[in-house]
Parts: C-alpha cells; sequence; structure tokens
C-alpha cells in the first residue's frame, strides 16, 4: 500500500491496525445539482486488501415464493434418505471400512467433483429443505463430528493432506449445485489462496511478536467493542472490520490451531453460534450463504487459530442481481452495504435475546 495514502486509525495499544478512509464521491444529479456520496475504503487487519462499504450498494431480500420449487420434495435428489446409500460413493477401504462416516442426520462420503484430492460432501439432514432457522445446533455440531473424524482419518492414512478446512454453500446463489443441505469439506496437500496468504501472514505476525495474530484481533475487537458481538466459551465473535461479503461474521477459538484440536465443548459452541447467525441472517432477509472454517496446516500450525468466516449471499430469486461483480471477482475487493459495527450492534442483540426455543441442548 502506498505509505502516503491517508488513512485513519482505530485508538488502541493493540498492534493490530484499522486502517479505514473516507472518501466523497461527487457528481451532478440530472436536474444539475451537485451531490456527494460517501464511500469507506477498509483494510484488512491481517492481509491488508482492501474492501469498500458503499452507499448505495443493495442485495435484493429473500421472498418465500420463489422458493416452492426448491422446497418441494424430489424425487432425485441423491441427498434424500431414500436414494443416498445407493447413489452416493463411498471412502476408500484404509480410510473407513463402512465407507460412509454418520452421526445423527449427518452422512459424509467423497465428493463426485474432486475440489481437491479427500473433497467430501456432509449431507447435514434427513429433510430435503431446511430454513435457515432449521439449521439447528445438534444438526451442526454432528456434521462437525463427521467432518472432524474424516479429516483425522484422511491425515492417518496420507499425512501429506495436511491443509483443511469445512464449508458451506447453501442454494444456488452461494454456488451450492445442490439445495438439499450439506457441508463441503477440503482437504489436500496444497493450501487454498486465502489459507496460504492467511498461513503466511500469521506466521510472520508469530516470528515477530511470539503471539497469534487470530487471538490479538479477538482481544483488540472485545476490548474496542464496536464489532464485538460475543463470546461463547473460547469462540469470539465479531464482524468483520474489512468484509469480503456481505453480512460477514467471523468467529476465533482461542488455543485451537488446527481442526484437529478442536474439542466436543469447542464445536458446541461453534455449532450454536453458527444457529444463530442464521436465524439473523434469516431475520434481515437473506436465505443463501457461505460459511468457511479454516484450519491451521495439520503439520505446522504456529501462529494459526481456528477461525470461521460467514456472509450472506443475493437472496434466492428467479431473476437476481449476483452479490459478486467485476470488484468481488477480477479484484478481489467486496463492495458491501452496510457498517460492520451496525451489524455488530444488530447481531448482538440478536445473540442476547432470542429465545432459545429452537436451540435443544446438544
Ligand atoms: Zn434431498
Amino acid at each position: 500500500m502506498n505509505p502516503n495514502f491517508p488513512t485513519n486509525t482505530e485508538h488502541g495499544t493493540s498492534p493490530i491496525q484499522f486502517r479505514r478512509d473516507q472518501i466523497k464521491a461527487g457528481f451532478l444529479l440530472p436536474d444539475g445539482s451537485q451531490t456527494t456520496k460517501s464511500l469507506e475504503v477498509r483494510f484488512d487487519p491481517l492481509l491488508g486488501t482492501s474492501s469498500r462499504i458503499a452507499e448505495g450498494v443493495v442485495l435484493s431480500k429473500a421472498d418465500e415464493s420463489a422458493l416452492a420449487v426448491l422446497q418441494a420434495p424430489n424425487s432425485s435428489c441423491p441427498f434424500c434418505p431414500d436414494r443416498i446409500r445407493q447413489v452416493t460413493p463411498k471412502l476408500l477401504e484404509p480410510i473407513h471400512t463402512d465407507g460412509r462416516l454418520e452421526r445423527g442426520e449427518s452422512v459424509l462420503f467423497p465428493n463426485l467433483v474432486p475440489y481437491c484430492q479427500y473433497a467430501a460432501v456432509a449431507v447435514l439432514s434427513r429433510k430435503h429443505w431446511l430454513a435457515l432457522h432449521e439449521f439447528t445446533p445438534e444438526r451442526l455440531f454432528d456434521s462437525f463430528s463427521v467432518a472432524l473424524d474424516y479429516v483425522s482419518r484422511v491425515h492417518r492414512f496420507d499425512p501429506r493432506a495436511q491443509h483443511c478446512a469445512y464449508n458451506m454453500n447453501y442454494l444456488y446463489p452461494s454456488g451450492g449445485s445442490l439445495p438439499h443441505p450439506h457441508a463441503q469439506m477440503y482437504l489436500d496437500p496444497y493450501p487454498t489462496t486465502m489459507m496460504r496468504l492467511q498461513g503466511e501472514a500469521s506466521l510472520a505476525y508469530w516470528n515477530a511478536r511470539g503471539r497469534s495474530y487470530w487471538d490479538d484481533l479477538a482481544k483488540a475487537e472485545e476490548e474496542r467493542g464496536q464489532r464485538f458481538v460475543v463470546k461463547t466459551g473460547p469462540v469470539t465473535w465479531i464482524t468483520a472490520f474489512a468484509p469480503i461479503g456481505f453480512n460477514e461474521v467471523q468467529a476465533v477459538v482461542s488455543g485451537r490451531e488446527t481442526l484437529l484440536d478442536l474439542t466436543g465443548d469447542d464445536l458446541r459452541a461453534l455449532s450454536a453460534g453458527i444457529s444463530r447467525v442464521l436465524q439473523w441472517y434469516e431475520s434481515i432477509g437473506y436465505n443463501s450463504f457461505n460459511l468457511a472454517l479454516y484450519s491451521g496446516p495439520l503439520n505446522d500450525s504456529r501462529g494459526w487459530r481456528v477461525h470461521l468466516s460467514m456472509i450472506t449471499r443475493t437472496a434466492m430469486l428467479p431473476y437476481y442481481r449476483s452479490d459478486a461483480m467485476h470488484l468481488e471477482r477480477l479484484h478481489w475487493e467486496a463492495a458491501v452495504d452496510r457498517l460492520p459495527e451496525e451489524l455488530a450492534t444488530n447481531l448482538r442483540g440478536y445473540f442476547y435475546t432470542l429465545p432459545n426455543a429452537k436451540e435443544r441442548r446438544i
């Protein structure tokens, strides 16, 4: 970044720098009068990548009537209970002799499309359709459980497969090809670009300061408060300072470097929090989302903490404007509509006031 770029930083003693700049865009309206619109550019404290929060960016909200076709039973869905064991592939025998890992409603098996060497799908529910409030903590917990079992088995089978993440695409705008709820496991000898960049930057931070960037981020956000949402056990929930997408919520699991370090209590805290965030997404008019739970490399995870990012995508509609335009796809630059601090205020209230009726104990 140009060192002369006039950025502001939030005050604080933390080495984490929250750099932001306000820009005014001026132009003439059709009637000849001059107007200005505001724009904020923010820089990710770890990577230095920039994001824009721009007045006037609008995403369409959900329309229930557009979901009828997807909600109806689908006799050709490969993930429904009457077909899943006939049509989905099986794991190699050295990984698991039964071919599929199961717990509760979750069933994990290899992905027919190998986006990575050990790509796997973890179907989340017996139900073909789930509204976001039906992504319950117990469903998420069972899904995490089979996913972590899978990571452990594959890593024993092939120690080169050390880069892993638990991911979700929900509904077509998110890139998901089947509406039946499922998670996607990434497990490969190579990290994704994001995992590599985060790994390099957080290792450099670790080497320079002897502390984890992610621990410092969670602490700094809790001290500042503007984007801090809640702490559930070892998990700190925040909104992203420089979002990579709409309504981005992040979580940091303190003291855990890889997915294989996560305890049952960690998974319960993550499951309960994700369920809350999804209910909030539903309440603000969205039904399509992406999620990634990033792990440090299983063979050397110095400086890492397991962390999570979730974003909403354009709601599922017959004709919609994608939330990813030239900026997101070709410039790696997000443009979103709402200030992260405003999102945190909204979500914080949701965490504290939502009745527990939809959450049973895991
Ligand atoms: Zn189905």
